[in-house]
């Protein structure tokens, strides 16, 4: 009965392994044409001051809504835009739409804010990462002030001598640049204080630790010391209560973004909100 089972068992993981090769071959194919097809669209989180409410900028992050598969999450889609190479192409159309839409958004007086752009790691280490965003700058209009890349840890701690170099070119450009997700991978504390980086984004499984029975001391508190020890901002990802939200403004944390302030916006809401926001003589804040 057990050598039964046993293969029953066997039968079934193959099924499912077959399964998740054949979703991930569809949706590999959905997406070449999704790219091809303009069918990606960016959505913006607005980040906020926490003391004041005041809006202080915006992540860019993608969407993708496919007709047969429905909705798909990028948690899903971007690490299969890495194996496949797809995050190339893919990566320079963020970029370029982003960038377009915020000169777009100045041009027509609705906000001036810089805007984050997520960096995946292959994305990050590609050649001629930084000509590309020279172009698309130069082609779009922008300046080099009004745009920030979140790179995650993992991507910045790996071919350290390489970071280094593109950093010190992102930086001479005037580009903001922040460590995503910050404190779930493995930084060396050396390489932060020496890379040329603006702010720490402290990652969202922190901050759900926080609640009024851990008020003594967590992860994200050890975080905001750390960021404001070696001169950098510190934001807070993944905001949803206003204990958090509390205990945040307690322990100085510079920004937050979250659900308990917005959902990230599709391209009229997020427009909506900013003449809203206007309207009430509560103008987004200038970059300095
Ligand atoms: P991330 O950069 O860490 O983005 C934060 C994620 O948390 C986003 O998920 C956002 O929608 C979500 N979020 C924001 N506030 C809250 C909150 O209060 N509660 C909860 N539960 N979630 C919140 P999303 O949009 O699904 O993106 C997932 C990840 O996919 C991103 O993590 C980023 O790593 C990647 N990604 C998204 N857009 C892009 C892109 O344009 N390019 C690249 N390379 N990666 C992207
Ligand atoms: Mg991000
Ligand atoms: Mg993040
Ligand atoms: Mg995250």
């Amino acid at each position: 009965a057990a050598k039964r089972r046993g293969k029953n068992n066997f039968q079934y993981y193959t099924e499912e392994m077959h399964e998740a090769i054949s979703r991930r071959m569809i949706l590999e194919k959905h997406l070449r044409t999704a790219l091809q097809e303009e069918q990606l669209k960016m959505y913006y989180q607005p980040k906020v001051d926490p003391f004041s409410g005041q809006i202080t900028g915006m992540e860019a992050l993608i969407r993708w809504h496919d007709s047969e598969l429905g909705e798909v999450s990028p948690a899903e889609f971007i690490p299969i835009a890495e194996e496949t190479g797809l995050i190339i192409p893919l990566g320079a159309w963020v970029l370029r739409t982003v960038c377009r839409q915020n000169m777009k958004w100045q041009q027509e007086g609705v906000a001036f804010l810089r805007v984050a752009v997520n960096l995946s790691p292959r994305q990050f280490h590609q050649q001629q990462l930084v000509e590309q965003i020279i172009d698309i700058l130069h082609e779009t209009g922008l300046e080099s002030k009004y745009l920030e890349l979140e790179i995650t840890e993992g991507a910045l701690m790996d071919k350290t001598d390489e970071t280094m170099n593109v950093l010190r070119q992102m930086k001479e450009i005037g580009i903001f640049i922040s460590i995503d997700d910050f404190g779930t991978g493995y930084s060396s504390l050396e390489y932060l204080k020496q890379f040329p980086i603006d702010c720490l984004k402290i990652d969202k499984t922190f901050i759900d630790e926080i609640n009024k029975q851990s008020m003594q001391s967590n992860i994200a508190q050890v975080i905001i010391t750390l960021g404001n020890s070696l001169n950098l901002k510190v934001v807070a990802e993944g905001v949803e209560t206003a204990e958090q939200l509390d205990f945040l403004k307690n322990h100085r944390c510079d920004e937050v973004q979250g659900y308990y302030f917005y959902h990230p916006l599709p391209i009229q809401d997020f427009e909506q909100l900013m003449r809203s926001k206007r309207g009430n003589g509560c103008q987004a804040t200038l970059l300095q």
